[in-house]
């Protein structure tokens, strides 16, 4: 039997974490760090390798595999802050390296580029799914860079995710998954928008969404997950808006696509309108709950 190959994993949360165990029971060996103890413990209590720094991960690794919150962290990560050098400098010559995180497209070319120079091959590959795709490991993985760092690639996405596409050069990953996330920000914002008008003159919830679910308005958030409390029962809206996709991280998302759009001169005037209400749902102090709570800027809920 071969050597399994040896994975980096670095940053073990919401998402992170499950697909670090994924990999880890598909019989590749696992290496993963994080920043936080209670991030690094949740894999551990899984049986995956955890060790105490970035670069002790990488040592020998032939892939490593990032899941970080934004820019600033991926970068700071590869390429150093201040004084500190950083992780390319460290990783094995001829090794790949995936960053599954959502960053602005810019980002993901400047620290391709950087990785390029030392020999190593990298593919941006943020994922769409969620939590529940992340555990499940059904993600969609959304890749830019190289077709021969996909094909390299493809054994270990395969192992947390089922659908593969490749959308051009590096940043192109990232910015097809903008496209997604701006178009779902602004679908979650109208869907609430329209129950809370079918409410309001006495529809019931549930029977509308059901309807709209099976006709021409349908979409993840008819069908998965609803905004409204009590249709969905395994919805974040049904606990609270609890889990699922926080708002602070739709927010940042649109963001993104703003300022993708200023950098080529596209006009997105429903991003921006979506953007400015999860802001505005943010300071009404509900930034850490799922995006779908942006419900709550519209209605007053039951
Ligand atoms: P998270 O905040 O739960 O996890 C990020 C982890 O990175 C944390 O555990 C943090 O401690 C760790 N971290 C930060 N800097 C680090 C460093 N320098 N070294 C090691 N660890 C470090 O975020 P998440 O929900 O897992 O999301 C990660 C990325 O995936 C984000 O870019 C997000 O936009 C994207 N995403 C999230 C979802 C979702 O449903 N949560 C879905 C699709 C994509």
């Amino acid at each position: 039997m071969s050597t399994p190959t040896r994975i980096a994993f670095i940053g073990l949360g919401h998402m992170g974490g499950p697909m670090a165990i994924n990999l880890h029971k598909a019989g590749f060996a696992v290496s993963a760090f994080d920043l936080s103890a209670d991030a690094l413990a949740a894999v551990r209590a899984q049986g995956v390798t955890t060790v105490d720094s970035a670069r002790a991960a990488v040592a020998g690794a032939q892939v490593v595999v990032s899941m970080l919150p934004a820019s600033r962290h991926v970068e700071g990560l590869y390429l150093g802050t201040g004084d500190a050098e950083g992780l390319l400098a460290a990783i094995e010559p001829g090794a790949l390296v995936i960053d599954s995180s959502t960053i602005a497209p810019a980002s993901a070319q400047k620290v391709a580029q950087a990785a390029g120079a030392r020999q190593l091959a990298m593919i941006d590959a943020p994922v769409s799914g969620g939590v529940a795709g992340a555990t499940a490991g059904t993600l969609t993985f959304i890749v830019g860079g190289e077709a021969a760092a996909l094909e390299r690639a493809r054994p270990v996405l395969q192992a947390m995710g089922k659908n593969i596409f490749h959308m051009g050069a590096a940043g192109a990953g990232q910015v097809a998954k903008l496209c997604n996330n701006m178009a779902l920000g602004v679908i979650m914002a109208v869907t609430g928008e329209a129950i809370a008008l079918g409410v309001a003159h006495g529809l019931d919830a549930k029977t509308l969404s059901d309807m709209m679910a099976v006709s021409t308005s349908r979409s993840w958030a008819t069908e998965v997950c609803n905004p409204w409390p009590g249709v969905h029962p395994n919805a974040p809206a049904s606990r609270g808006y609890s889990g699922g996709f926080g708002n602070d991280l739709m927010l940042k998302d649109l963001g993104l696509a703003v300022e993708a759009a200023m950098g080529v001169g596209a006009s997105i005037p429903l991003g921006e309108l979506a953007r400015n209400l999860y802001a505005l749902n943010k300071q009404a102090g509900r930034g850490g709950q799922d995006f779908s709570g942006v419900v709550q800027l519209l209605t007053r809920l039951p």
